[in-house]
């Protein structure tokens, strides 16, 4: 018995040669519950084979377990796939897409029927959850249903010694699907024009695996300021595909471990820090670049046509609305505003955008995760079918519970964006059909009126039929602490260090800088960053100012100094605000980590108002000088942390000292704050579990640093691998939550 995600990934063939290789009969079949395999044959050689399994395994199979019984009374005179056999025998493990391989590649220069055939796959590689419309994954029920297979590509898939033997969406240039201009003609005939449009600095629209996306030349400032312009996105940082890793380290510093990375059959988008520039408007100033390599056939066509070696890769999609994967839609929002739009006739099934990791401590951490890792199951160890958790309003994510996993949605975007909420919906009904879920318990934010929460309330209703279904509210903060949790099966209490911008808290004010006691099922508030005002709410988050007046005021700080920050700000605008904060006009009170340090990049300057989420504290941390080891003082009172002393400090230090120290200086406090508390914590509980979760904790030098130092003191370190640290880790945690209260 072979348990894992071991289909959909070309497992069975690759079982059938093995046996063959090492002589050996039996056969082999998918089981709910992984793949099942009865083996006769010489001793030595089943042990050889046995090892071959794990070490040979196609590339995007995951084994978790491979055990071995002895039975006495089987015997075969050959080795056979068996067929699935029942209903119940449903798989529900999907492969997610899988990049191009190397073999398919060789094979766009010498396979007769596939020269330059932009939609090569194999067993091993191409289109899997993006093209599927229900289970069990076979070829009529993927959107590759519409393409009659000729006689050489039925040949291969039949050929149990070819590559692409059972490949569902196998096809070539006589029978399968074709790029297109939109409102022109064939692909192969306009493709120079293409590249020749993109070295000349045009954006061209091109329908690819999940979506259609946008290209530009990334060394084209012109170019990157147009793709702005039509996205409407001002300065949040674009993505960028490079030729191959070569080209990577001339722009950027890669280590081994996000090599593997950039190079792995997911192919995600590598957060990377910057050494040469590209276009300037590229990541805006940050000091990183979201690179990424090749993935689909096509794009090794056009890089080996371009000049440019590297081109900005971007969703297609309106700031803050889905990615578009629908020919209307891509025409209708960006006619006239590109070169080229290219498409092709394979339906895009289940939208999925690049998926977005960083390296830190030499692991994976995972910011948006979609394509390559969707919709890969984490193993929970526990039975958790049939809940629901609805996730969170920004950066949404859900995910639902089957057997002993979870199943997590892929990333969709902020909800109150309407087109993104409807986006969600059909989402959601999608996972629903194809996963064959039953909801048996609902849960989602204890946010009253975050539009998940208002969609469970709704489901609830929807499901009435007799018996309700019981629906759960969980603490933001709690759900992210025990996302990492989940991931690492901790069952007992621990510390949980909950650090983001916006989460609902149990007393009604905005929780965000969270030391948490908890278990999975509840927890106890240890101690919370000082609360501030929000003077506005909401549009406080967005622009910064109005926090540091906030601060100043709550601390009662003169500015001694004129403060740079305000330079942009209108004066009518600041005595408002000032009149806010004073008579408690609108002002909800938070504890957010987040809106500290967006606070701290205001006062240097670096960010009066956000054009993208976290862009203030981006900058803070792109400054850091790590030679600095200094920080700032706090003070520690009745359960909250409060900040006086380390913003007096900075207010000192402005002009005095280089922003870059003055950043160190205040991440160093905030790691001190961590440290100082957790020991606390540890003191009067007695747990040296300690658990970081929360959008701040994606801050590289933050995250480093406290785990270095809470390592010194033996605590036992946990944080998010598989799922975001992020609003989109949230709907793991709620599972749990709610899986517990069952
Ligand atoms: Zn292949
Ligand atoms: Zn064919
Ligand atoms: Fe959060």
């Amino acid at each position: 018995m072979v348990e894992g995600l071991v289909q959909g990934v070309g497992f069975r063939p690759f079982i059938y040669r093995l046996a063959k290789k090492h002589q050996l009969v039996g056969t082999v079949a998918n089981r709910t519950d992984g793949v099942i395999l009865n083996i006769s044959g010489d001793e030595k050689r089943i042990d050889l084979f046995t090892k071959d399994i794990e070490l040979l395994a196609p590339l995007a199979a995951e084994i978790r377990n491979v055990n071995r019984t002895y039975i006495d009374d089987f015997i075969s005179d050959d080795f056979y796939i068996l067929p699935s056999k029942s209903i119940n025998d449903q798989i529900t493990e999907i492969s997610p897409d899988i990049a191009v391989c190397d073999k398919c590649l060789s094979d766009l220069k010498k396979q007769n029927h596939r020269i330059n055939y932009p939609f090569v796959n194999c067993t091993n590689c191409g289109p899997r959850f993006s093209i599927i419309k229900s289970l069990p994954y076979d070829r009529v029920k993927t959107t590759m249903n519409k393409f009659k297979m000729c006689p050489v590509c039925k040949g291969e898939y039949h050929d149990v010694n070819d590559r692409r033997f059972h490949a569902q969406p196998v096809a070539c240039n006589n029978c399968g699907p074709k790029y297109y201009k939109v409102g022109g003609s064939d692909f192969s005939l306009i493709l120079d024009e293409v590249v020749n449009a993109i070295d000349k600095g045009g954006v061209v629209l091109i329908k690819g695996l999940g979506g259609y996306n946008l290209i530009c030349d990334a060394n084209n400032e012109e170019a990157s300021l147009k793709i702005r312009d039509i996205k409407g996105r001002e300065a949040k940082p674009l993505a960028v595909m490079f030729a191959d890793l070569n080209v990577i380290q001339k722009y950027c510093y890669v280590n081994r471990r996000e090599k593997e990375l950039l190079s792995s059959w997911r192919k995600p988008i590598v957060l990377l820090r910057e050494k040469k520039q590209l276009a300037k408007s590229v990541n805006s100033g940050l000091g990183s670049i979201g690179a990424i390599l090749p993935y689909l056939p096509f794009h090794y066509m056009i890089f080996e046509r371009l000049y440019t070696s590297a081109v900005i890769y971007t969703s297609a999609n309106i700031s803050g609305e889905p990615i578009i994967w629908k020919d209307e839609k891509a025409s209708s929002t960006f006619e006239n505003k590109v070169s080229f739009i290219v498409s092709h006739d394979r339906e895009v099934e289940n939208p999925i955008d690049d998926s977005v990791v960083k390296v830190v401590k030499s692991k994976t951490q995972i910011i948006r995760r979609a394509r390559g890792y969707v919709p890969n199951s984490i193993a929970l160890g526990e039975k958790v079918e049939g809940v629901f958790a609805a996730g969170a309003e920004l950066k949404n994510s859900f995910c639902i519970g089957k057997n002993q996993s979870a199943i997590l949605s892929q990333y969709i975007g902020d909800l109150k964006n309407l087109e993104t909420f409807d986006f969600y919906k059909k989402v959601i009904n999608r996972f629903f059909n194809l996963f064959k879920f039953q909801p048996k318990i609902i849960v989602c934010d204890l946010h009253p009126d975050y539009l998940s929460t208002q969609f469970s309330k709704d489901l609830v209703k929807a499901n009435l039929n007799g018996n309700q279904i019981p629906i759960l509210n969980v603490q933001h903060h709690h759900a992210h602490i025990v996302s990492c949790m989940a991931e690492n099966q901790i069952k007992d209490k621990v510390l949980g260090i909950s650090f983001d911008g916006t989460g609902y808290g149990s007393d009604g004010n905005i929780w965000g800088g969270e030391f948490l006691v908890c278990d999975t099922k509840s927890f106890e508030r240890f101690a919370h960053f000082d609360y501030v005002k929000m003077p506005g709410g909401d549009i406080a988050a967005e622009e910064p100012w109005r926090m540091v007046l906030s601060y100043l005021h709550n601390y009662s700080l003169n500015i001694f100094k004129k403060l740079d920050c305000f330079k942009n700000i209108d004066d009518r605008k600041i005595e408002t605000v000032n009149e806010m904060i004073q008579n408690n006009i609108n002002t909800p009170l938070t504890s957010s980590a987040g809106r500290l340090f967006d606070a701290v990049a205001c006062l240097l300057d670096l960010c009066s108002i956000n054009s993208f989420d976290a862009e203030g504290p981006m900058r803070l941390e792109s400054l850091i000088d790590e030679s600095e080891k200094g920080s700032y003082p706090f003070s520690y009172n009745n359960k909250v942390v409060s900040f006086g002393q380390t913003l007096s400090g900075i207010l000192e230090d402005i002009n005095l000292v280089s922003i870059s120290s003055i950043s160190a200086r205040f991440h160093n406090t905030i790691i001190n704050v961590i440290h100082e508390l957790v020991n606390k914590m540890k003191k009067e509980t007695g747990i040296n579990k300690v658990v970081l979760s929360g959008g701040v904790f994606q801050n590289r030098y933050l995250l480093e640093n406290t785990m270095c130092k809470l390592e010194e003191d033996k605590f036992e370190i946990y944080t998010n691998r598989l799922v975001p640290p992020n609003d989109g880790g949230i709907a793991l945690g709620q599972l749990i939550v709610a899986s517990n209260y069952l």
